[in-house]
């Protein structure tokens, strides 16, 4: 059994998040502390197999690779981020980071400014947070009306197969934590002056739509998960099981996009460098 299997929302079926428990480590076996031990070996290990095939990917260029980051605050998002893509050649990596929508983004349709910002053949482009917040917390806080947020799911899904149909193959993952560990990770953030300015009192109002926000991801995970864009339900609580899990999944997503370099055409035996 693959993590790649594991985690998999299957394409037309519903996931309820209440009964898939954020500390769970499927996929590792064997005490506690092995788990760990074992999850950040292979993570290094993952990390220096993905070195290998972005290079080869960037080499090729034909292709590109799409991972969408989505969760709620103090999900994990920008430590995957560092841990699981930051060890990869930075020139090869585009990270985007969707913040509230400017007044020139909200005069266009929703994915104007996220389309811009897909990755070009070659490169591996990060979404830290994505188009789906237009069907999350805009849904959440009815910023626009039902009638408009509702057809969005089909809106994404024709985006990302025109994405798939240049080559861009997609990933999305959801930081599934629970929240006793947002409330932790609140008070880790409050309790440590480097991380302080991570803390928004704003955040507080977002927690108490918590339920709301579960439901509206249950409706994105079960609207948009397809095969040319699936999305991952990630257990994160516990931060190195995460990081083991996206780092495989993408590991093998890479292995089984099998990029290659082009062969020159010329004989490289044939060259004399005097
Ligand atoms: P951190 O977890 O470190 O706080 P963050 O991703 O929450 O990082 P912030 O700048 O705190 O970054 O928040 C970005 C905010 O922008 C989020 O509250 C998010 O819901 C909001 N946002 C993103 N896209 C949209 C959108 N399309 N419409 C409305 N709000 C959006
Ligand atoms: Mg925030």
């Amino acid at each position: 059994m693959h993590a790649h299997d594991l985690h998999v929302v299957a394409p037309d079926t519903g996931v309820t998040l209440a009964s898939i428990d954020p500390q769970r480590t499927p996929g590792l076996s064997g005490s506690k502390e092995d788990e760990r031990a074992r999850a950040e070996a292979e993570l290094a290990d993952n990390i220096e197999a993905m070195k290998l095939l972005q290079r080869r990917l960037y080499a090729e260029g034909k292709r590109a690779l799409l991972v969408v980051l989505q969760g709620m605050d103090a999900g994990g998002k920008d430590g995957t981020i560092r841990h699981v893509l930051g060890g990869l050649n930075p020139q090869g990596v585009e990270v985007t980071s969707f913040k509230r929508p400017t007044e020139r983004e909200l005069a266009h349709d929703f994915l104007w400014r996220v389309h811009r910002h897909t990755p070009g053949v070659g490169m591996i482009g990060v979404f830290n947070r994505s188009h789906y917040e237009d069907v999350l917390v805009v849904r959440v806080h009815s910023l626009v009306p039902e009638a408009v947020w509702s057809g969005r799911y089909e809106q994404i899904n024709a985006f990302e197969r025109l994405l798939a149909a240049r080559g861009t193959v997609i990933r999305k993952f959801f930081l599934h934590i629970s929240k006793e560990e947002q409330r932790e990770r609140f008070m880790a953030r409050l309790a440590e002056p480097e991380k302080q300015w991570k803390f928004e009192p704003g955040d507080l109002a977002e927690r108490k739509h918590w339920d709301d926000y579960q439901a509206a991801y249950e409706t994105a995970l079960a609207r948009c998960s397809t095969d040319d864009a699936p999305w991952f339900v990630i257990p994160a609580d516990r931060k190195w099981y995460r990081n083991w899990a996206i780092s495989t999944i993408l590991r093998r997503t890479l292995e089984e996009m099998a990029p290659m370099p082009p062969k020159p055409d010329f004989d490289p035996a044939s060259i004399v460098i005097d």
